[in-house]
């Protein structure tokens, strides 16, 4: 490495960002960080290996902002405010264009949540992107999965199953319709805000990492419940919509990488949703009942079987 690690760190990763909560940041042995009392801290940690999770010669500065944004997008479900994060990186060699770029897709994203980066760890080997991430919320009010009940309402924020169109795109589809899919592919926007409104609103929240089946399926199984998703209320783009058209729900229903928010709410506080912060619509798409199981009605009336996470969900509810 014409680099050498600490170089490396000094010069690409250690950043000030003015917060009260860091009593130490990037330089010793372990950060120092003092939460907001009566506040409890939410941490999560997701891992980016390349050729599982990305394409090598993928964008740099996209996997510095989707290494970020996946996890804000678990903060985002828990309700937390995102504060600091740290970032392990194994790299097969110090690249200088690939940091450059890999550091400004992180800090941009970063910078608009004033997240601070606190420490991390650099080694060299196949290249392996681990960013954790922590926030604060005040204790007892984390969105958890297990609080959905019968009769609440299912919504999720923005579209369904442009991140996964992204990836097989339909052949002829416009140059700024595919823009706009890989945009959500390789950059989706953590729903930070939405998720820290629905504190004291939702019942239950996740984000939408493998599809709606799979994880309001997460949800179900945590509440003990089952829920009739309405396929006809599903927010869809144009180009998704082509597809379901055609009467292939999988897309939306199964396809990954979304990182939308999906919760629940009871009737009562449908109204409160009204009071929350622009920038990304809510649709509600269905209702948790009592039994057991995942049924999705197509627009036609007919029940559809979803494929994917849909059997993970029957389990255990007696008819198959
Ligand atoms: P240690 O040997 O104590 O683990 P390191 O030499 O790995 O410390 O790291 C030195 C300092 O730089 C520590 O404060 C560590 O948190 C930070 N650091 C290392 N790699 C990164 C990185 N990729 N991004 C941000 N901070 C880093
Ligand atoms: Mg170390």
């Amino acid at each position: 490495m014409a680099l050498s690690e600490f170089g490396l760190i000094a010069r690409f990763f250690d950043r000030e960002v003015a917060r009260d909560d860091i009593a130490l940041g990037i330089g010793d042995d372990a950060a120092l960080l003092a939460p907001p009392a009566g506040h409890q801290l939410a941490v999560t940690v997701d891992t980016m290996v390349e050729g599982i999770h990305f394409r090598a010669g993928d964008d740099p500065e996209a996997l510095g902002h989707k290494l970020l944004a996946v996890n804000l997008s678990d903060l985002a479900a828990m309700g937390a405010e995102p504060a600091w994060a740290t970032l392990a990186l194994t790299l097969p060699e110090a690249d200088e264009g690939w940091l450059t770029a890999f550091s400004r897709g992180l800090f941009a994203l970063a910078a608009d949540h004033q997240v601070a980066l606190v420490g991390g760890d650099t080694t060299r080997g196949p290249r392996t992107l681990t960013l954790q991430a922590g926030g604060y919320l005040p204790a007892g009010t984390a969105l958890c999965r297990a609080g959905a009940r019968a009769g609440d309402g299912i919504y999720v924020s923005g579209t369904l199953g442009d991140a996964a169109l992204a990836l097989d795109p339909p052949a002829g589809l416009a140059a700024d319709q595919l823009e706009a899919l890989l945009i959500r592919l390789h950059r989706p926007e953590p729903r930070v805000a939405l998720g820290r409104a629905l504190r004291g609103v939702a019942t239950a929240a996740i984000d939408l990492s493998d599809g709606i089946n799979a994880d309001l399926g997460h949800i179900l199984a945590a509440s003990g419940a089952g829920a009739t998703l309405e396929l006809a209320r599903l927010p869809l783009s144009a180009a998704v919509s082509a597809r379901t058209a055609a009467g292939d729900w999988r897309l939306p229903l199964s396809g990954g990488d979304d990182y939308e928010l999906c919760f629940t709410l009871p009737a009562e506080r449908a109204a409160m949703l009204s009071a929350l912060p622009a920038g990304v619509a809510v649709t509600r798409v269905g209702t948790v009942e009592a039994a057991t199981g995942l049924r999705c009605i197509a627009p036609d009336g007919r029940v559809v079987d979803a494929g994917g996470g849909y059997q993970h969900f029957r389990e255990g509810d007696g008819d198959g």
